[in-house]
């Protein structure tokens, strides 16, 4: 690997819900998205699924490439990012929390978070059919550091049989996403176990020379409402993130 990888986390991109709404930052509109996927193929960059960034993440291959990923699985990924990601010829992968599929981000309601909805097996089929990947996200978006080592795996291995009953995918759902970011050590035997060649987090940063087990842990770049190009070409081309990511960890 050459340069370090970028991994950009978004979650939602629609247009945001009014001032005020919990995690309003975590919904990007469609038109920033746009000019976001723009710049990075302007400086030569190529967007990539999970999947398909996995060979250059571990040097087989070389190239200026970054990962695409959306957590939790909106429908408005599919609506929205889609035909963007479709006009520049880039991959994704979204992460799916497989027991909510074509239901709502219950885990949020508490939090007061709106309930969207998410997409159901017909709309991940199209999301599939279009040449985008889906990743696990657990059943049912727990912290994965607050359970036991019994339910991590029902968690992380179950999240897998029941996407793969869902959604035909050459070669099936092989990568993960922890909710929250929460994992511990149990958790990553867990996904280790299950067969996953990748696991993202929120740690942030880029990711740089890696070593099998860096593959389960892999840090991310977040994009929120707020990130302006100039921000992100920041976050991808320096060292910005990488800095803030090994000061949050060092706390
Ligand atoms: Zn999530």
């Amino acid at each position: 690997m050459t340069a370090p990888i970028p991994i950009l986390m978004y979650h939602q991109v629609d247009v945001p819900p009014p001032k005020g709404t919990p995690m309003r930052g975590l919904v990007v509109s469609p038109a920033a998205f746009a000019r976001q996927m723009a710049m990075l193929r302007a400086l030569g960059f190529t967007g990539l699924s999970m999947q398909h960034l996995l060979p250059y993440l571990t040097g087989q291959k070389t190239g200026r490439v970054f990962g695409i990923t959306f957590d939790d699985g909106y429908e408005n990924n599919l609506r929205c990012a889609l035909p963007v990601l479709q006009r520049f010829g880039f991959s994704s992968t979204c992460y799916v929390v497989a027991d909510r599929v074509g239901q709502r981000n219950d885990w949020d309601r508490e939090r007061g978070v709106p309930q969207v909805p998410l997409m159901t097996a017909a709309q991940l089929q199209a999301w599939v059919d279009a040449g985008q990947e889906i990743g696990a996200h657990t059943r049912t978006h727990q912290d994965l550091a607050k359970l036991q080592l019994a339910e991590q795996r029902r968690e992380i291995v179950g999240a897998r049989l029941v996407l793969d009953a869902l959604v035909r995918q050459p070669g099936g759902v092989r990568n993960f996403c922890y909710p929250y970011g929460g994992f511990d050590k149990g958790a990553v035997q867990c996904v280790r176990e299950a067969g996953y060649g990748t696991a993202t987090t929120t740690i942030r940063g880029r990711v740089h020379r890696l070593s099998d087990s860096d593959l389960l842990t892999l840090p991310r770049v977040l994009v929120s409402r707020t990130t302006s190009c100039a921000h992100l070409a920041l976050k991808c081309l320096t060292r910005y993130e990488d800095r803030r990511g090994a000061r949050v960890s060092g706390t």
